[in-house]
């Protein structure tokens, strides 16, 4: 009986906490104040030595963008976020991705079927992991976003999947 009790409590307890978790991921989902600007012509390169770029970002922004590592899936804080606007690269601020063009993939990372312009989303084959992927990458400071995939939903037919982390979100304010 007292380990029945023990084990319900654990249960209860380990509900609340992953309940807080996203709720507190999708308050966390908060837009930036900057001005979104497509540049014009040729993108031009941000390059900077690691140790510039490590402390300029966080652990984990260092980790993904830099290292390609991967955020854990449901993470993200802009995974459930559905406010209109733009998605900007969280190390130099490209516009990436625009909100018309997220939809829900249900992978547990945020997921575009178009970039908001071809120029700013960079493309790369990629064979780690013992498979066959194209990572998607920031044309101007060649951070790692994610992949691409060919099963998303028209009319592209492509799955942009984006680390949340590699983002930042710039909420479109109608006047
Ligand atoms: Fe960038």
């Amino acid at each position: 009986m007292k380990y029945a009790l023990l084990s319900l409590l654990t249960v209860l307890v380990l509900f609340s906490c992953t309940t807080k978790t996203n709720s507190q991921v999708k308050e966390e989902a908060k837009s930036l104040d900057i001005k979104v600007e497509l540049p014009e012509g040729d993108i031009e390169k941000i390059e900077k030595s690691e140790e510039e770029w490590k402390q300029e970002l966080s652990e984990q922004e260092f980790y993904i963008l830099r290292k390609k590592g991967t955020e854990r899936p449901g993470t993200g804080d802009l995974l459930h976020n559905k406010k209109e606007g733009v998605y900007v690269c969280a190390a130099c601020s490209l516009p990436l991705f625009s909100s018309d063009t997220k939809f829900r993939s249900g992978t547990g990372w945020p997921s575009f079927y178009d970039p908001i312009d071809p120029r700013t989303v960079a493309r790369e084959e990629d064979y780690s992991h013992g498979m066959k992927r194209v990572e998607v990458l920031c044309a101007r400071c060649d951070g790692h976003l994610g992949h691409v995939f060919e099963d998303g939903p028209r009319p592209t037919g492509l799955r942009y999947c984006i680390n949340a982390v590699s983002l930042d979100f710039v909420e479109e304010k109608n006047p």
